[in-house]
């Protein structure tokens, strides 16, 4: 079977999505940890397996011999490194066929405090012996318009990426990689660097939704510190703040930016562009 984690996060449910446009129902399995937020998946034919990652014990069963799995990062992070080794161990000793991990672009070279359990993820299934593709996911474009209201709400975007660029993509894109290297053959031991086909500023981003939300908004970059500090501000623990702002000064550096035209050739057309993605956000 084709076995998807995180199935019923926002990227996993995607996923399940394109497989079922390729494959035969029968074929997908899906991994979640609360059966009843799958109903939707089990009525669409998908089998349900229960896990969760941080009880190594209900993993055992997750994974069969032969299955081709996709690990969806855990959102959770602090505990996440611990969490996809036990993953790992479990698809290593089930004798899966090939382990699919969504990771961050520039893999190895990802230097921000985001991408370090990424970073570790990698090695430890190079180090497991597994066959393995790692999509090492860009941005997604949804990461800024999942805070429209607030930007509007002020009439500014704010952060502190100065000039630096983001390829960002939607999450559908990145889920049809997904798909297509999960279905499909000749992705063994390959890594690709997912992102979007064109990249923009902040400033350009805040440009964007003036113009097609009709309001004034501008672009306000802080240093990192006094970024930081917003950040806290509004409620939002310290050390997420650091992680975030520190997002942002990875951006100032390009890190986000890389665009080496993988996404779109996996997926077999463009990207989907940042205006389409805005416009679709700014009609609900
Ligand atoms: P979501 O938060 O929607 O999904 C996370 C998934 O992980 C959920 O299905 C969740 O299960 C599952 N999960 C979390 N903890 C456990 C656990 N203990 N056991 C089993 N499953 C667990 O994130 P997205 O789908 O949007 O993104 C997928 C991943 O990509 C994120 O987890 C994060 O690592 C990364 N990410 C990447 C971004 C990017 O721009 N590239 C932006 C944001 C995140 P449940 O449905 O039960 O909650």
């Amino acid at each position: 079977s084709i076995v998807v984690t995180g199935a019923t996060g926002q990227l996993g449910r995607l996923v399940i999505d394109e497989l079922l446009e390729r494959v035969p129902a029968d074929r997908v399995a899906a991994v979640v940890r609360d059966a009843d937020k799958a109903a939707d998946l089990a009525a669409r034919g998908v089998e349900l397996r229960t896990a969760d990652y941080n009880s190594p014990e209900t993993l055992k069963a997750a994974f069969h011999p032969g299955d081709t799995v996709l690990l969806i990062s855990s959102n959770d992070l602090h505990g996440r490194v611990a969490q996809h080794t036990a993953v790992i161990d479990a698809a290593k000793e089930a004798g899966v066929a090939r382990l699919v991990y969504t990771g961050i672009l520039g893999g190895p070279e990802a230097d921000f405090l985001l991408a370090s359990a990424h970073r570790e993820t990698e090695q430890l299934i190079l180090a497991s012996g597994l066959p393995y593709t790692f999509l090492r996911n860009g941005w997604y474009t949804e990461n800024y318009t999942a805070r429209l209201d607030t930007v509007l709400e002020h009439g500014a975007v704010v952060g502190s990426a100065r000039e630096g660029r983001v390829a960002s993509a939607a999450r559908r894109d990145y889920a049809a990689a997904a798909a297509v290297v999960l279905a499909g053959d000749g992705h063994e031991n390959t890594a690709y660097e997912l992102s979007g086909d064109s990249a923009w500023t902040l400033a350009e981003y805040a440009a964007e939704v003036a113009k097609h939300s009709g309001k004034e908004v501008v672009y306000n970059d802080l240093p990192t510190e006094d970024f930081r500090a917003l950040l806290t501000g509004t409620g939002m623990p310290a050390d997420f703040a650091e992680i975030f702002a520190d997002v942002d000064d990875a951006i100032s550096r390009g890190r986000l930016a890389i665009a080496t035209g993988d996404l779109a050739r996996l997926i077999g057309r463009p990207t989907t562009p940042l205006t389409v993605t805005l416009t679709e956000a700014l009609k609900v």
